[in-house]
C-alpha cells in the first residue's frame, strides 16, 4: 500500500518504520526542515553542546517494550533528572522531598515526622480537590503552594491555578525521603547522540522517503491508500470551528563559558520574574566536556496562529470545541489521527511511542482481517 505519514516526529516515524517493515511504502511530510519534531535536537554551532531545541526532554518509561523499542536504535545513557527551584531567594530541590520540607521550614525532621508535620498544615477541609489550587493546598499546605507552585503555574499556564484541574498537579511527587530524582520510572535516560539521531535511525529504511518543508494539506490525502496525520487537529479542519487553545513557549537563548548554573534545569518559583525555568543544555550529556555553555530561558505565553503549540489547555472551551472536532474526525474515511497534536493531549515520548505501536498494529490488524480501524486508537476526550 501507499501509506502517508504527516509529521516525522516519534508518532510519524514509529508508525511509518512498522509499515515499511510491513512491505509498504511509506512517505513522510514535514513542514519543518528538521525531523524528530519537538524532541528536536542539535549540536550548537560554537559551543558543540547538543541542544533541546524545543525544550527539556528527558526519556522516562516503565513500559519495557517501548524501552526496548528506543535501545534498538540508540545507546541511551542513564540520566537522572534533578530539578532545582529558585523561591523567595533561595535554592531548593524538587519534586517537593524531605530535604525541600526541611530546608524551606529550617527544620531537621525524618520521614514520618515531616509527614505528620505537612498532614497537620494541609488544609483537610478539601476532601476532594478539583482545582489545582485545592490539590495543592490538601496536599502541602499554603506555604509550599505560594512558594513552589502558584506563581510558576501563573506564568507556565497564564490562568489563576484555582481555574486549572487538579489533573496537571497529580502528575508531581510529595516525597518524605530525600530522593530528588523527579520522576519514579524504571527504565531513565538519555539518548547518547541526541533524539534526532535516533529518530533519523528509526526513519532509515528503503521503504521510507522523507519529504521536509512540506506542509500537508487535506487534499494531498487522495493520491494514498492511508493517511496517518501527527499534525494539529483543528489544523487538519483548516480551522473551521475554531482553534483549540494551547500555551506556546519562547526560548530566550544566551551563551557563555564554564558552568552557568551547575544544574540543567532551574525553576523560578516567584511570578516576579517574567520566565519559568533556565535550562542549561550541556548538563543533558553528562558524558560529554565543553568548555562553552548555552543556556535558554523559557517563557511562557499564549499560543497564536504563527506559534509552535506546546501545552494543550484543555479547560472548559476547549473541552466543548474538541468534541466537535472529534465528531468531525469520526466522519472521515482513510485517516487516523495520532499523537499529541492530532489527539490535542499532554503526551511524554513514551507514551507517544507506545501509542504510535499500538496504532501500527492495529491498522496491520485491519489489513489482515478487516477489523475495523479507529479514527483515534485512543479518543482524546
Ligand atoms: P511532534 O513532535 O509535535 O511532531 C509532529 C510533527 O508534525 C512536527 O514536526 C510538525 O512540524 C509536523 N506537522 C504538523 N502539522 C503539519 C502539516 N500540516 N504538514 C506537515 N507537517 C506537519 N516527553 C517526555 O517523555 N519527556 C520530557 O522531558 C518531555 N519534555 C517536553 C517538554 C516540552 C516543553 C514539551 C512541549 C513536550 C515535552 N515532552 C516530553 C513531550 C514530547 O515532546 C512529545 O511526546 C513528542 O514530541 C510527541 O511526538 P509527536 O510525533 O506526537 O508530535
Ligand atoms: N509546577 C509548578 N512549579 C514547578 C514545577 C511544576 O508549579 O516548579 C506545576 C506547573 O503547573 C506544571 C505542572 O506543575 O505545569 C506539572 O509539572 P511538570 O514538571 O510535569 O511540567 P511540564 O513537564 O509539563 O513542563
Amino acid at each position: 500500500m501507499n501509506l502517508l505519514m504527516v509529521g516525522a516526529g516519534l508518532s510519524g516515524a514509529v508508525i511509518g518504520r512498522m509499515m515499511a517493515e510491513a512491505g509498504h511504502r511509506v512517505t513522510i511530510l514535514d513542514a519543518r526542515d528538521h525531523i524528530a519534531g519537538n524532541c528536536h535536537t542539535e549540536r550548537d554551532a560554537d559551543t558543540n553542546v547538543m541542544l533541546h531545541v524545543y525544550g527539556p526532554h528527558i526519556f522516562h518509561t516503565d513500559d519495557a517494550e517501548v524501552w526496548d523499542y528506543v535501545n534498538r536504535f540508540e545507546t541511551f545513557l542513564p540520566y537522572k533528572n534533578r530539578v532545582k527551584t529558585t523561591s523567595q531567594g533561595q535554592v531548593f530541590s524538587l519534586p517537593i522531598n524531605l530535604h525541600t520540607i526541611n530546608q524551606f521550614y529550617g527544620k531537621t525532621m525524618r520521614p514520618d515526622e515531616a509527614r505528620a508535620f505537612i498532614e497537620e498544615i494541609a488544609d483537610k477541609s478539601i476532601e476532594d480537590p478539583q482545582t489545582f489550587e485545592e490539590q495543592a493546598l490538601r496536599f502541602v499546605g499554603p506555604d509550599l503552594y505560594e512558594a513552589f507552585f502558584k506563581g510558576y503555574t501563573m506564568k507556565q499556564w497564564g490562568v489563576s491555578p484555582t481555574e486549572l484541574p487538579a489533573s496537571i498537579l497529580k502528575r508531581l511527587p510529595v516525597r518524605f525521603n530525600y530522593d530528588d530524582n523527579y520522576f519514579f520510572h524504571r527504565f531513565q535516560g538519555m539518548p547518547e547522540n541526541g533524539y534526532t539521531d535516533m529518530v533519523e535511525r528509526i526513519l532509515d529504511h528503503p521503504g521510507i522517503t522523507v519529504h521536509l518543508g512540506t506542509r500537508f494539506t487535506r487534499d494531498m490525502g487522495k493520491n494514498y491508500d492511508h493517511v496517518f496525520y501527527s499534525g494539529p487537529l483543528d489544523g487538519y479542519f483548516d480551522y473551521e470551528l475554531g482553534r483549540l487553545g494551547y500555551r506556546t513557549l519562547d526560548f530566550e537563548k544566551f551563551s557563555g563559558t564554564g558552568d552557568y548554573q551547575g544544574c540543567a534545569v532551574m525553576n523560578y518559583g516567584d511570578v516576579e520574574v517574567p520566565y519559568t525555568r533556565i535550562t542549561e543544555h550541556k548538563h543533558f550529556s553528562p558524558w560529554e566536556e565543553h568548555d562553552g555553555t548555552v543556556c535558554y530561558r523559557e517563557y511562557s505565553r499564549a499560543c497564536g496562529p504563527d506559534d509552535v503549540p506546546y501545552y494543550p489547555i484543555r479547560l472548559m472551551d476547549e473541552k466543548e470545541m474538541l468534541g466537535h472536532y472529534v465528531t468531525r474526525a469520526e466522519a472521515e474515511a482513510g485517516v487516523t489521527f495520532v499523537g499529541r497534536l492530532g489527539t490535542y493531549r499532554y503526551l511524554d515520548m513514551d507514551v507517544t511511542i507506545r501509542e504510535a505501536l499500538d496504532t501500527g498494529r492495529a491498522f496491520l490488524q485491519h489489513l489482515a482481517d478487516g477489523t475495523r480501524m479507529p479514527v483515534f486508537t485512543k479518543p482524546p476526550v
